[in-house]
């Protein structure tokens, strides 16, 4: 019963602090060569850790919380590349646990430092696929409690509402001139968020279609295309967010309704490109979510449709100053953004179509 005392003072803390959090704002983006077509960017990097994450990690902690999983010493531990790890730290804080994020080697300074900030540790290893493996050892060794974003973030978040997402998007799209988009689009790094977007739309009967893009070093595209849950990779994805080298649990393909494969310099020109445009830095996943919207715009446009797009803005380009905004950075990982950032000025500015992109 003492254990029940501290949980039910835990769970408050985190009502508590949902209680005083306002919702993401919807920003729309006008497009003067596509007049039949609103787009529309959900503002994740707005939350107070900074990304989508924040969701995910609130979700995570109930569920944790509510399945008597954490325990008022317990240390709690994650894999992740980074945004996760930052939002974690912050709800971990907030309850008085200690956290350890185990993280890929090249994760940017800026996210580490957030972690930091929030009290966290870093534990850091050299191959991305063993972070998981890791993570497990420590939650061993140190009694804890190994969070595992990658199993249960498909599962741990509301898919049916309570202000989910894809709850959230529809109410803030009731009074727009296509409110019902055409099409949604994310990228998949845990897949907990197409999960919900696609869950959502098929349970509320809604029409519009979830596509989700895929950077380059990634297995999601594949395991889409062919249905297989055993693809592995040996390369981490150059997006940091998104893409994984193997098919995580969280992943489910059968509420995504189209997937396309972006190359990471089309998404890095778009990370560019929309970031001027709104006026606003924007991180790489959300460059990668841009292009799957303008080749959606495209064929909507080439059909004579109208309607809405709605993407994630998923976190804020500050975090990476120095790397997908820093001249230097880009050389020396041989991104040339040249060519690239011309058919994007040619695809959003001039509706001409972008270079034919992999999709199922
Ligand atoms: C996690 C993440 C995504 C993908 O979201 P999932 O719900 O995990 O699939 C996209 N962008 C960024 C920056 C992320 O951190």
């Amino acid at each position: 019963m003492h254990d029940r005392e501290w949980l039910n003072q835990a769970i408050q803390t985190i009502e508590a602090d949902y209680n005083r959090s306002a919702d993401t704002h919807l920003i729309p983006v006008h497009l003067p060569a596509y007049p039949n077509i609103d787009f529309y960017l959900k503002d994740e990097s707005s939350h107070p850790t900074g990304s989508l994450k924040h969701r995910l990690a609130r979700s995570l902690f109930m569920y944790a919380l509510a399945n008597g999983w954490l325990h008022q010493k317990s240390t709690v531990i994650e894999a992740s590349s980074g945004s996760t790890a930052v939002s974690e730290a912050y709800f971990a804080r907030l309850l008085n646990l200690p956290f350890i994020a185990v993280m890929p080697a090249s994760t940017s300074p800026e996210k580490i430092a957030a972690i930091e900030f929030y009290g966290g540790r870093c534990h850091f290893v050299a191959n991305p696929g063993q972070i998981s493996a890791e993570s497990q050892r420590l939650a061993q060794e140190t009694g804890g409690h190994f969070m595992d974003q990658f199993t249960y973030a498909e599962r741990a978040t509301d898919w049916r509402a309570n202000n989910n997402i894809a709850e959230s998007i529809f109410s803030q799209m009731a009074l727009e001139r296509f409110p019902i988009p055409k099409w949604i689009v994310a990228s998949c790094g845990t897949g907990g968020t197409s999960a919900t977007l696609g869950r959502y739309v098929r349970y509320r009967r809604l029409g519009s279609g979830i596509a989700c893009v895929d950077p380059e070093n990634s297995v999601f595209f594949d395991a889409y295309q062919h249905r297989r849950q055993d693809l592995t990779l040996d390369k981490g994805s150059r997006i940091e967010g998104i893409g994984r080298p193997r098919v995580e649990a969280s992943f489910i393909p059968s509420v995504i309704d189209r997937m396309l494969q972006i190359p990471d310099t089309l998404s890095l020109a778009a990370t560019h490109w929309l970031s001027k445009k709104i006026g606003k830095k924007v991180g790489g996943s959300t460059g990668c979510n841009w292009i799957g919207v303008m080749q959606l715009a495209q064929e909507m446009h080439q059909r004579g449709e109208a309607g809405s797009i709605v993407t994630l803005l998923c976190d804020s380009g500050e975090r990476y100053a120095q790397t997908y905004f820093c001249p230097d950075w880009l050389t020396k990982n041989d991104f040339d953004l040249s060519d690239a950032g011309w058919q994007i000025i040619d695809c959003c500015e001039h509706g001409k179509a972008l270079p034919k992109l992999k999709q199922n």
